[in-house]
């Protein structure tokens, strides 16, 4: 491959790109590296454990009906269902998974004081996948511990007045969707609006406003490493023009993996003191991997929507689950009584076939509907048996009282990054809110630190967009996204430290330094054949 072509692909998403990338990488019968993906490598066991017993406990109630008849079984019954659970879990004490849904059990009638044969009766009907999901929201008691879990991981210990009301999603990636859509429709955000992102970001907040279907101004608030990604309060402050309806963010972020200092949020805060009206969108799929993790939905509930998904932290990409959260009282559900009248009667129309009372429906009911273009809100709502097992992720968190789980996922990304730094040969920074789901290797930084800013400020200039990244994976097979899709300005390349093992980072530092090396070594060459030219003509 020459690399004359690199420049066409520049506006592709990064997403995109790494399809190309990969196929350059994989020439040959060399090993590829494609540190490009989010996708973890790693899951968690004991709550899956716990669904399936679930669903073994659920399938012998459902035999318990037509017994009469083969391959036919019927309904779970309330009645007596407790006792029955606690019979089965007695005889089958030795499978994994059994002591885990006993606890949970136990958890949910204990600590947090729910009828467990309520609990019991939602899991199996929700596993056996018999009903509708209702409420299509989510379901009653799903919510609740859902919630509980939400609150722990997201809002912690900082004061929280008020409910806050959940939706299940098919994943961060549906929320998104239906979330712009929902925004729009209800006229929360219209076409040449401009909306503020947090950059840099994950890419599809940069691609979706720019659809035909939203044509939304963006404003970038800005951070870069020499900050460690955090924003400066000037960066903030563009937040405070009238013009900007809402900002939307990931935080921690994708791809730098930096959690808002509290400085930050506080500033936030401040900015929303003077900006009442700010609609705040808060994306916050890696909040799990921070100790004490402090969201912005917990610092400004009543303007945040809050973004959350399972994919990353239990190893969860593929059964698609996430939630959107909004406070009880919002300032969504606030604008939307505030509009022109002419436009609230069109509300009014479009939700009347699913409300006799359609100006009473809140923000995130209207998400549910519009999420099945409303005519099909009776069969909305996330597949039943994804949230009963989002149900056994969540309790699996709250009973986990040492919080050896988040404790084992920090220690997994730290020795990965630890051991491509060490190949690196350069110094790892520790930054205290760095939760390292992702690094962001910038380019200029690295080089500087390996052989100095001259020849940095060189090597930079050797390359077209993109180019570092596909020598890389033509020569070594390592494949990194690149930071400048997500928004930074900055020449880097994204490491997912989340999808390939230890000594694979290894090797990536190993590749990424030899490349510099052999620059550098072309470099000097080409200082000393500077050197021999009569230095009147150098002077030129
Ligand atoms: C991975 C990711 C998502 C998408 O998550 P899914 O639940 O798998 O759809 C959303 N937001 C951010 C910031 C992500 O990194």
């Amino acid at each position: 491959m020459d690399f004359s072509d690199v420049e066409k692909l520049a506006s592709l998403s990064p997403f995109e790109l790494k399809d190309a990338l990969i196929k350059v990488a994989s020439q040959g019968d060399r090993l590829m590296l494609n540190a490009g993906r989010g996708n973890p490598n790693f899951l968690a066991t004991t709550p899956r454990h716990g669904f399936f017993q679930f669903g073994l406990f659920a399938m012998s109630e459902a035999e318990r009906s037509y017994v009469y008849m083969d391959d036919v079984g019927g309904f779970p019954k309330r009645d007596g269902i407790e006792a029955r659970f606690e019979i089965y879990v007695n005889q089958h004490r030795d499978v994994p998974g059994v002591r885990f849904i006993e606890a949970a059990v136990s958890y949910v009638r204990d600590q947090l004081g729910l009828s467990a044969g309520d609990f019991i009766y939602e899991m199996c009907e929700a596993i056996l996948g018999c009903n509708y999901p209702v409420p299509d929201r989510m379901l009653r008691l799903s919510e609740t511990i859902v919630g509980h879990y939400i609150h722990r991981e997201m809002i912690g210990t900082h004061p929280f007045v008020g409910r806050f009301d959940m939706y299940a999603v098919e994943g961060g990636t549906a929320a998104m969707t239906y979330l712009f859509n929902s925004m729009r429709e209800n006229h929360l955000i219209t076409a040449g609006d401009t909306i503020a992102l947090g950059m840099p970001i994950f890419t599809p907040y940069i691609e979706i406003p720019h659809l035909n279907d939203y044509s939304l101004v963006e404003l970038a608030i800005d951070c870069g490493p020499e900050t460690n990604w955090q924003y400066t309060r000037k960066e903030l402050q563009k937040l405070l023009d009238p013009k900007v309806k809402a900002f939307f963010l990931c935080n921690p972020s994708n791809p730098p993996s930096v959690r808002m200092s509290d400085e930050v949020l506080q500033a936030i805060v401040e900015i929303v003191r003077k900006r009442p009206d700010l609609i705040i969108l808060t994306d916050d799929v890696y909040g799990t991997f921070a100790d004490n993790f402090t969201s912005l939905f917990a610092m400004c509930p009543h303007n945040t929507i809050l973004v959350y998904s399972f994919s990353k932290y239990f190893g969860a990409t593929g059964w698609r689950m996430g939630v959107v959260a909004t406070h009880e009282d919002n300032i969504l559900d606030r604008q939307i009584a505030a509009l022109p009248e002419a436009r609230r009667k069109q509300l009014d129309e479009r939700y009347s076939s699913i409300t006799t009372d359609p100006r009473g429906l809140k923000f995130i009911d209207r998400l549910v509907a519009d999420s099945r273009t409303v005519a099909l809100n009776h069969t909305a709502g996330l597949s039943t048996p994804v949230q009963a097992q989002m149900v056994m992720f969540s309790l699996f968190s709250l009973m986990d009282e040492p919080q050896a789980y988040k404790a084992a996922m920090k220690r997994i990304v730290l020795r990965r990054k630890q051991a491509l730094y060490k190949e690196l040969g350069i110094p790892m920074v520790f930054d205290p809110n760095s939760v390292r789901y992702y690094h962001l290797l910038d380019m200029e930084d690295i080089i500087t630190q390996m052989y100095g800013a001259p020849f940095a400020a060189w090597a930079l200039k050797q390359f077209r967009p993109n180019e570092a990244l596909f020598r890389l994976a033509r020569d070594t097979g390592v494949v990194l996204l690149p930071g400048r899709g997500f928004g930074t300005p900055h020449a880097s390349g994204r490491v997912s430290l989340a999808n390939l093992n230890e000594y694979d980072y290894a090797n990536i530092g190993k590749s990424i330094r030899n490349l510099i090396d052999e620059y550098y070594a072309l470099y000097q060459k080409r200082g000393a054949a500077a050197k021999t030219v009569p230095a009147k003509k150098a002077k030129k």
